[in-house]
């Protein structure tokens, strides 16, 4: 249902934020950091159920490549050894963390459908309502769509096709061999997890060159 979402402050204003963040996520949330330190009134909008959702539902065996002391937002730190790589679970957990320690007025299940330039400022429309805001920042992120390549659509229907955000563990595939499209970080941590226990291949489109995680104990990204 399409209704104006209009706030009102104690006396009765209509309050036009200053700022709307669009996502939740570790832009968002940093912007709100920063925001939350001046006077300006904002509102950090999310289409996700809870904070940190975009990383509860990824693969079971994510572990982040960069390390903590690379993965932690502004004005609180990821707590454990620096050094090492948190689990996608502890950065979900985290970013609510996040969000409590430092009040960030987020809108959870507000998935904006619009933007448009308004008189002032822009009108924000969502799920739930619109809002207007003289300043809009987007940050919804770059992973929202998968990138699925065209000749998916020839292979045989008997040959089980998943993409990365849609796969979260092993038990997911049939029996036999396993062929993983892509070397990047996805493409590579979930070859090694399943080639434990089934023949696994992996498709680059050029040499890859692997770097240990650490050396001499310091993480690789520098930890
Ligand atoms: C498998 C995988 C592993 C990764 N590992 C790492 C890593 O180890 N280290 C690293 O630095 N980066 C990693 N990344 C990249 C990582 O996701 C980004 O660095 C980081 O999360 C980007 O934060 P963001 O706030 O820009 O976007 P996101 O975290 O994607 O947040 C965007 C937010 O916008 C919300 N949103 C989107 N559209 C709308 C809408 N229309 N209305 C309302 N809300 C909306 C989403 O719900 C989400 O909460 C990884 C990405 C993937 C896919």
């Amino acid at each position: 249902m399409e209704h104006k979402k209009h706030e009102f402050n104690g006396m009765g204003i209509f309050v036009e934020y200053d700022v709307i963040v669009i996502g939740a996520g570790q832009a968002g949330l940093s912007m709100g950091y920063y925001l939350q330190q001046t006077n300006r009134s904002f509102l950090i909008l999310d289409k996700g159920k809870q904070i940190g959702e975009v990383w509860k539902n990824r693969y079971d065996s994510l572990k982040l490549f960069t390390p903590r002391t690379y993965s932690s937002l502004p004005g609180l730190a990821l707590e454990g050894i620096q050094s090492d790589y948190p689990t996608k679970d502890q950065i979900a957990e985290y970013l609510s963390l996040y969000v409590n320690a430092f009040k960030l007025p987020v809108k959870l299940e507000y998935s904006v459908k619009g933007l448009h330039k308004a008189d002032k400022g822009f009108c924000i429309k969502t799920n739930q309502g619109e809002y207007t805001a003289k300043n809009v920042v987007i940050a919804t992120g770059a992973f929202q769509n998968a990138l699925i390549p065209a000749f998916s659509v020839n292979l045989p229907e008997q040959v089980l096709q998943l993409h990365s955000s849609q796969y979260k563990n092993s038990e997911q595939l049939r029996d036999g061999s396993v062929l993983v499209v892509g070397g990047g970080n996805s493409g590579s941590q979930i070859a090694v997890e399943l080639s434990k226990d089934r023949k696994t291949y992996i498709s680059v489109s050029q040499s890859q060159s692997f770097f240990r995680k650490k050396s001499w104990e310091k993480a690789s990204f520098g930890g």
